[in-house]
Order: structure tokens, then sequence, then C-alpha cells
């Protein structure tokens, strides 16, 4: 007789089962599979309306303060604020997750994971073996193909490696809820080590516009990170084509890359429009907007298929 092993932690189990497709479930995993996790949602949310009002404040601040910072001083502020984003979004995950708990050590390991990525491959591959800096300007539609297939591509395939070949081979990684989770950990690790890039290289900016730009990566790195995430978590847990996984990386890379090039134009009409050289307060409206959209969507999503394996479990 052919043994059946639940698929996330392989313990032995009956033939009468639960089952998603192929894949076999204990009592245990089939009952936190469809997971609805109400309170990290809330927590999700409540991270997007804190990190636009951060750098609001801040901007607002900065403006009318004028403080004096100069050279170390100034890229050290830099830093705080490039790694604020993150430092919220931990605060109110922390705060859930006495509710809800959740490896707090995957979580942070993910996030670290995904920093090391960006620091460690995104920014030199990008910067030097695909010289993006030197043709990605150079016609708008060159623009736009280099920013999804080049750009956008390598940003969300790393995100995707840092889930798809740690965490995701864990038994812990046990609900579709958690490709989610997961996926916006490496994101907002990804974002915190480009914002620090980017404060490092751009010594001297001024802190208004610091505060604006580490917020709008942060928020949109976490939210194309968690749309790669949904595919993963679903991938694990259902039977999917073979393109499904090829087929999120590639939506993913798709936003990350019109989000790019909409976030420019946007900054630069804005421009034109008040005479200053950028005005990144409608890349900050961009990226609360696209964070709100995706959180939105993804919550939809989840239920949705939570909804129906429920329903497939009442049928058998
Ligand atoms: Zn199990």
């Amino acid at each position: 007789m052919e043994q059946l092993e639940c698929c996330v932690c392989q313990v032995s189990v009956p033939v009468d089962a639960p089952h998603l497709g192929n894949r076999v479930y204990c009592a245990r995993h089939w009952a936190t599979l469809s997971h609805e996790r109400p309170g990290i949602w809330r927590s999700g949310a409540l991270h997007v309306a804190a990190a636009v009002a951060f750098a609001v404040i801040v901007a607002l601040l900065a403006r009318a303060t004028q403080p004096a910072l100069e050279g170390a001083s100034l890229v050290i502020a830099g830093i705080a604020l490039a790694l604020t984003p993150a430092a919220l979004w931990l605060a109110f995950f922390y705060a859930q997750d006495r509710l809800e708990p959740e490896p707090k050590g995957y979580v942070l390991g993910v996030f670290a994971l995904g920093a090391l990525l960006a620091s460690a491959v995104a920014i030199p591959v990008l910067r030097d073996l695909f010289r993006v800096q030197d043709w990605l300007g150079s016609s708008p539609l060159v623009n736009l193909l280099g920013s999804i297939l080049i750009v956008g591509f390598v940003q969300e395939f790393l995100k995707y490696a840092a889930v798809r070949y740690s965490v995701y081979l864990l038994p812990e990684f046990d609900e579709r809820f958690d490709g989610i989770l997961y996926g916006a950990a490496a994101g907002l690790g990804f974002g915190a080590a480009l914002n620090i890039h980017y404060v490092v290289a751009s010594r001297g900016a001024n802190l208004a516009a610091v505060a604006i730009q580490v917020v709008v990566t942060a928020l949109a790195q976490a939210s194309f990170g968690g749309v790669t995430g949904y595919f993963l978590g679903r991938a694990k847990f259902e039977e999917e084509p073979i393109w499904w996984l090829p087929a999120g990386l590639a939506l993913a890379a798709t936003l990350n890359g019109v989000f790019t090039v909409a976030l420019g134009s946007l900054t630069r009409s804005g421009s034109a429009l008040s005479g200053q050289t950028t005005n990144p307060w409608y890349g900050l409206a961009l990226a609360a907007i696209v964070a709100a959209v995706t959180l939105a969507a993804l919550i939809y999503l989840m239920r949705r298929s939570n909804r129906l394996t429920l329903a497939g479990a009442d049928l058998a």
C-alpha cells in the first residue's frame, strides 16, 4: 500500500486524509493551511498609514527647521531614516505577534537575507554587469522595457529566492498566508538595503527628500515582495501548473518596472508644474496607493483561496 505523508511535516497520514490536488495534509496542517490572520492584515494597513505619516512629518519638520547637518552626521541621520520604515513594520508585526505567534527569528532572517541579496547581488549586478545607469534613460520605451525585464526581474527574483530557498523549505512555512508575510519581509529588507545605499551615495541630499524617498522605496519593495510571496504560498500548498511561479515573478517584475517608470515621470511632471527640480510628494502618493491596492488585492485573493479550500473540504 502507498504510504501517504503530510506535505508540510512529512508525518504519515491515513489514506482518507484531506488533500488539495496531490498534496496530502495531517489534521493539524490542514487546519493551519487556510488561517485568515486578520490581525496581521490590520497591522499591514496600519504600517502603510504610519510610514506615509512618518514621511510627511519628517519632511515638513526638516523643511521648517532646516537642521544644520553636514557630512557624517547627515549620512547617519539619513541611515536612521532609511531603516525607519522597516523598524515601524517590525514594531507593528511584533505587537500583533503576541496574538498570532509566528517564528520571529525566521521573519528577521528573511528580512536580513533580502537586505544581503540587495547589497551583495542586486546593486552590483545592475550597476556593473547590466550598467543600467548608462542606457536606461535613452528613450521612454527602453526605460519601460529595461525597468521591467532587467531591473524588475533581477530585484524580484532575488526576493523570491530569499523566501524560496530558505523558510519555504521548512515546516514552519505552514500557511498559504506565510508566503505573503515572508515575501513582504524580504521586500522590506531589500528596500532597507537600497535605502542605505541611496543615502550613502547621495551624501548631502536633504533630509526632507530622504524621508520621502525611503518610505516610497520601502512600501513599493514590500508590496512587490508580497505579490511574489502570494504565488509562493499557493505553490507550496496546492497543485499549481508549471508556469505558476514564473507567472508570479513576471507579474511582480512588471509591477516593479511600471511603478519605477511612473514614479520617474510623476516626480518629473510634478517639477514642471511646481517649478522645483523634483516633486517627491507625487511619488509618496503613488507608493501609498500602490501599497494599499496591493494589500487589498492580496487580502481578497487569500480569502478567496481559503473559502474555496473550505468549500472543497466540505464536499469531501
Ligand atoms: Zn503535517
